[in-house]
């Protein structure tokens, strides 16, 4: 992820990431409170965009908030500073992580310190570009009365690594987890869609996190003509599906090959995912949506 030269962003100051320290006693290593954010940005012709990067700043503003954490920067500033991190890493298709993580405090309430750490690398599409073989996992979603679940929030990551260590320790490349009424929900770190007859089936927001990449999709393929319907569905639903997909910022658009050893029917190459993937990259590398232009 760095090397000796590489320099991160920290609380207003450009430093080398192989220098930098955190506090051993900040909260968010002791109980996982702290939020982030996972962007990701493409060489144009006109050099490196940053795709939705407003979109995901305010994710992170609200993720924030979630945690009683009220960030100062605006996202207009967070995208400048993440141009300047490009630039000065000499980055173009790079995988962006903003984290916010808290000062020193072992009390059960949020520390009244946090702090704000950018990092980059070049990263390739994660899980990637062959269909998946896809478990349901044994592990669920966490409640969303617990945890809330539409937020970015460092310690929900327990759950999915979780999930995905099982998933490969069983032979599959990625899990895909339920709720705790036994609906599908989303993969470890993806939201995740369907296939049938033609219309697309994903989760409805509530027990998932709303994704950039899910809404750009969705947008996407309406305008291609296709329905897109937002339910609640059970793995049984899965077993005589046309395709599956997952969508995410890291992730991209990834077909799925099978669930729980039930191959879907189309080959990834013929289904609705696929052209929405030529369709998304074609877009993002040609700079074609004016998502969030500096001023
Ligand atoms: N669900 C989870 C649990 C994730 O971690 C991610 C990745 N941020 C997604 C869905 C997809 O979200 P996005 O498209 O905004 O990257």
């Amino acid at each position: 992820y760095y090397d000796d030269e590489t320099l991160i962003y920290l609380d207003g100051n450009w430093v080398k990431a192989a220098e930098a320290k955190a506090d051993l006693f900040c909260q968010t290593l002791h109980y996982g409170l702290g939020a982030f954010e996972g962007i990701r940005s493409y060489a144009t012709p006109e050099g490196p965009h940053i795709f939705k990067a407003h979109e995901h700043f305010e994710r992170l503003i609200l993720s924030s908030k979630k945690i009683h954490v009220n960030l100062a920067l605006s996202s207009h500033e967070f995208t400048e500073i993440c141009y300047e991190l490009l630039s000065r890493n000499n980055l173009t298709n790079a995988y962006i992580r903003p984290l916010v993580y808290m000062g020193a405090n072992m009390a059960l309430t949020p520390s009244n310190t946090h702090h704000i750490m950018i990092a980059a690398w070049e990263w390739g599409k994660y899980l990637g570009s062959q269909p998946l073989d896809v478990e349901i996992s044994s592990y669920q979603r966490p409640n969303p009365k617990a945890f809330p679940m539409e937020a970015k929030i460092v310690g929900h990551y327990s759950n999915s690594i979780l999930a995905s260590t099982e998933a490969k320790a069983k032979g599959y490349d990625e899990a895909l987890l339920l709720d705790g009424q036994g609906f599908v929900a989303e993969g470890p770190g993806a939201n995740f869609f369907y296939e049938k007859n033609e219309v697309l089936y994903t989760p409805p927001l509530g027990n998932i996190l709303p994704g950039i990449t899910r809404a750009t999709i969705m947008e996407y393929a309406r305008e291609m003509g296709y329905r897109v319907v937002e339910k609640l569905f059970t793995p049984e639903d899965l077993t005589d599906i046309d395709s599956a997909f997952f969508t995410g910022t890291a992730t991209e658009v990834t077909g799925i090959r099978s669930i729980d050893g039930k191959a879907v029917k189309l080959d990834w190459e013929d289904s609705i995912g696929y052209s929405l993937f030529l369709m998304y990259r074609q877009r993002v590398i040609n700079k074609e949506i004016q998502d969030f232009t500096l001023v």
